[in-house]
């Protein structure tokens, strides 16, 4: 079977990102293998997805694939965007991340959010392929749901009613920014 390293440490990540690809592939984890994550020094979704995939392939000889990913608030100037992941750690976890994001949003009437993926993908010797998938949608009032990971509780996607916390995994999974990133990464590496 051919393998593939799904270059996160992620959980959430790790499952949505595999549960995508073809059942042709083992999916292999940094943890399995037990390599660390590298230091996110981008300034960008994509510049940090492309350092993700080139350091994960040093270690493997086959695919790699990785995503950078984050929550972008419209009345925050995008943020914590590239920063989602350190809010969270800064705060002790994602329910006093989402409780501050809340709490800054109380007065704001503006709540537009952008969920955003870049999506990198790397076969051996053979430049990175990127891609980015957007969903947009609006934070909650309140914390949501207990389904789904990281902020999936204060997102309420477009022409949902509900927060991505509050719906079915599958539904999530199908409609999500890795999703819609992946789609274009499939139009370009149709083996995946
Ligand atoms: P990074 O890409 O490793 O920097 O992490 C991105 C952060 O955004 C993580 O803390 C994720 O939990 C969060 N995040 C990314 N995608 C999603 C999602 O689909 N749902 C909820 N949180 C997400």
């Amino acid at each position: 079977m051919k393998k593939i390293l799904v270059g996160t440490h992620n959980q959430g990540k790790f499952k949505e990102i595999s549960y995508l690809i073809s059942k042709k592939f083992n999916k292999i984890s940094p943890k399995a293998l037990k390599i660390p994550s590298p230091k996110e020094t981008g300034k960008t979704f994509k510049s940090n997805s492309l350092l993700k995939v080139n350091f994960f392939s040093k270690f493997v000889d086959y695919p790699v694939i990785s995503d950078d990913s984050g929550l972008c608030i419209k009345s925050l100037k995008g943020k914590p965007g590239i920063y989602s992941a350190r809010l969270a750690k800064d705060h002790g976890g994602f329910q006093n991340a989402m409780k501050h994001i809340l709490k800054k949003l109380k007065k704001e009437k503006n709540r537009s959010a952008v969920f955003v993926c870049s999506l990198s993908f790397k076969m051996p010797k053979k430049k990175p392929i990127s891609v980015i998938g957007k969903i947009n949608g609006s934070i909650s009032n309140r914390i949501l749901g207990k389904k789904g990971f990281g902020y999936d509780p204060i997102f309420i996607p477009k022409s949902s009613p509900i927060t991505f916390g509050q719906m079915s995994k599958l539904k999530k999974m199908r409609m999500d920014h890795r999703f819609i990133a992946f789609k274009k990464l499939k139009k370009k590496i149709k083996t995946l």
